[in-house]
């Protein structure tokens, strides 16, 4: 136990939790929750807003009470805790009478920091009375957007947490979240009688991620060359979009040597649990999944997040890859697409929403921002944050692909011509795949029984590849010069906005697609990362092994000990002694005596 009342925020930062300074905008909250005043925090996924409340929830007298609704994350939560040597409990249904009793007993005696609930059992009456009988700290509402009916995760139990804030107007409280627009936050302010005074709002931007979209091709070997060569190691998510997708690219990635386990709602919720607990616990695992997975999943160090089929929209698009990178290291949100993905997509949505209307047109205006999204020569990052209201400052990011490797643009104004020549000539009632073959003169048996080996665009793209026009259209649909029926069989048909285009007034820039080999390949060396040297990569695997060793033993997810961030460091200054190891970058006093000796011994080995 450790006995840090009354100590500075900063003191604890540094022996509690092992790190040097705050991150942006902590201490300022910090301080103000310390000093019993409120605060609603929107900082995105990674930005460290548990911080902000186990912080004060230490430096205040009185214990910390959690509200969250993720009940499925509460005992590694707790227990990463634990392994600080903070006095952390949970209680929801997952636990018996007698060990919920226990817990209240320990909470009636003050010997709990920071205590979890779920947000009906904060509600119950003998909860209540047990919160009246104590001081409590601060209460800290995680998941905050939950309260709003704006948000996309409204819980009606969150409801009543404003009842709480009445009965203890005195305690402070602290409403974090990663997703609130102004609406919700707006809900967020009132419900909890919070002051505009109280809010604070950190950017979108998560800077340690690098976005990447190529065209697909073939999904599957693309993904390969992808993790071969930027993820050999670590955690990952890939998204497909059916449970059959799903297995089978599950079991290929197993069968080429690379664990894999598949995550779709027609599992049983054993296996789904088995899975998930895996993915938590082991270094290298990848999940496959639709989308089923991923909310409440709280691992720090999932290295990418692919998608081999698109998301629905920039919004999942963007909660999907959040997950990635939690620990603020380099992670990968890497997708592949293609325009038939993009019309399938579209039929599922339309084939949801009964009522053709609002819903209807909401839904399909979200697809075409994740095709724009696709389809820029921008900055990624700039137009995902521009989505969500935000600017960036400077032009460029410098990690996305576009930034990496501006793209090569061509005056594509003939080849458009030709395209939308060619739609128009048969009918506008073909889709791609045909349009291509009337274009590249090609003899089908579909061509020769519609007599489209007649019209006069036929043979005249005979000059590019079959790849080549497939680029083409889709870039002509996601300008808006194409349009795709996906009423029927995805028939391309002619916009109002390509009469300029036919008639020469208007220029069409097209962009060039990049080739299959790696490009990202190149620019690894310019992340900040520690060198490839080998004995660097045998150290940390070993540190790693260690690690696993230590997380068996007390059957916990390996990051609770240390963090790959802390693994890092210990590769990048090789301490000596404990008092190098303690400066550390997440090394706390009681990490420290634990395990200090533990890792030291792995690093000196490795120096002999
Ligand atoms: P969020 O809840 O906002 O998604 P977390 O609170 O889980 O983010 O923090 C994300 C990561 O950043 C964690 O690995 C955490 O240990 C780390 N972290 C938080 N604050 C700091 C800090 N001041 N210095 C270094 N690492 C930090
Ligand atoms: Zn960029």
């Amino acid at each position: 136990m450790i006995d840090v009342t009354a100590a500075a925020p900063r003191h604890v930062l540094q022996t509690v939790f092992g790190f040097d300074d705050f991150r942006p905008h902590q201490e300022a909250i910090i301080r103000r929750v310390v000093s019993g005043q409120n605060a609603l925090v929107v900082m995105p996924t990674g930005g460290g807003k548990s911080l902000c409340y186990q912080l004060p929830a230490l430096v205040r007298e009185g214990t910390g009470i959690v509200v969250s609704p993720l009940i499925a994350l509460m005992k590694d939560q707790v227990e990463a805790l634990r392994q600080l040597g903070i006095r952390a409990a949970y209680l929801n249904s997952s636990l018996t009478r007698a060990e919920r009793q226990d817990v209240k007993r320990q909470l009636r005696a003050g010997a709990i920091d920071l205590l979890y609930v779920a947000p009906e059992r904060a509600m119950m009456a003998s909860f209540q009375r047990a919160l009246g009988q104590i001081d409590p700290a601060l209460f800290a509402i995680d998941e905050a957007h939950c309260i709003s009916e704006w948000g996309h995760d409204f819980r009606p139990e969150y409801l009543q947490l404003a009842e709480l804030r009445r009965r203890f107007p005195q305690v402070p409280c602290i409403a974090v979240t990663a997703t609130a627009d102004a609406p919700t936050r707006q809900a967020i302010l009132e419900r909890l009688d919070l002051g505009e005074d109280d809010l604070f709002v950190t950017g979108f931007d998560r800077p340690n991620i690098r976005y990447t979209v190529r065209p697909k091709r073939k999904a599957r070997p693309q993904f390969w060359r992808f993790v071969q060569s930027e993820h050999p190691q670590g955690a990952g998510i890939v998204y497909c979009l059916s449970r059959k997708r799903v297995e089978q690219t599950a079991d290929w990635l197993t069968r080429k040597g690379r664990e894999a386990v598949p995550y779709h709602a027609g599992l049983s919720d054993a296996a789904r649990q088995e899975h998930q607990d895996r993915f938590l616990r082991e270094d290298d695992l990848i999940v496959v999944a639709t989308v089923a997975f991923g909310m409440g999943i709280d691992k720090p160090d999932v290295r990418f997040v692919a998608h081999l089929d698109v998301p629905k929209s920039l919004e999942a698009y963007y909660q999907e890859t959040g997950r990635a990178g939690r620990d603020g290291r380099p992670a990968d949100a890497w997708m592949v697409y293609r325009l038939s993905d993009i019309v399938r997509m579209r039929k599922i949505l339309q084939g949801d929403s009964d009522t053709r209307d609002e819903h209807e047109w909401t839904q399909h205006h979200k697809l075409n921002a994740l095709f724009g999204y696709c389809e820029t020569t921008d900055c990624r990052r700039r137009v995902l944050l521009n989505y969500f209201g935000e600017r960036m400052e400077g032009a460029r990011c410098g990690n996305c692909d576009n930034c990496l490797d501006p793209v090569d643009t061509w005056d594509g104004t003939v080849a458009a011509q030709k395209v939308l020549s060619c739609v128009y000539r048969t009918g506008q009632r073909f889709g791609a795949g045909h349009v291509t073959d009337v274009l590249l003169g090609r003899d089908t048996k579909k061509i020769r029984r519609f007599g489209h080996n007649e019209v006069s665009t036929y043979g005249i793209g005979a000059d590019r590849s079959k790849k080549a026009w497939r680029s083409v259209i889709r870039q002509l649909v996601a300008k808006g010069l194409l349009h795709v029926d996906v009423t029927g069989y995805g028939a391309l048909q002619l916009t109002e906005a390509c009469r300029p285009v036919l008639q020469g007034d208007q220029d069409v820039q097209l962009r060039e697609d990049p080739e299959p080999v790696a490009a990202t390949q190149t620019k690894k060396a310019q992340r900040e990362d520690f060198s490839d040297a080998p004995a660097d990569q045998a150290l940390f695997e070993a540190l790693r092994t260690r690690r696993t060793e230590l997380a068996r033993k007390q059957d916990v997810p390996p990051y609770v000990i240390f963090h790959d961030a802390t693994l890092r460091a210990m590769v990048e200054h090789r301490p000596d002694s404990l008092d190098a190891f303690r400066q550390l970058s997440g090394v706390g006093d009681v990490k420290l005596d634990r395990y200090g000796a533990a890792f030291l011994e792995v690093i000196q080995a490795h120096e002999a």
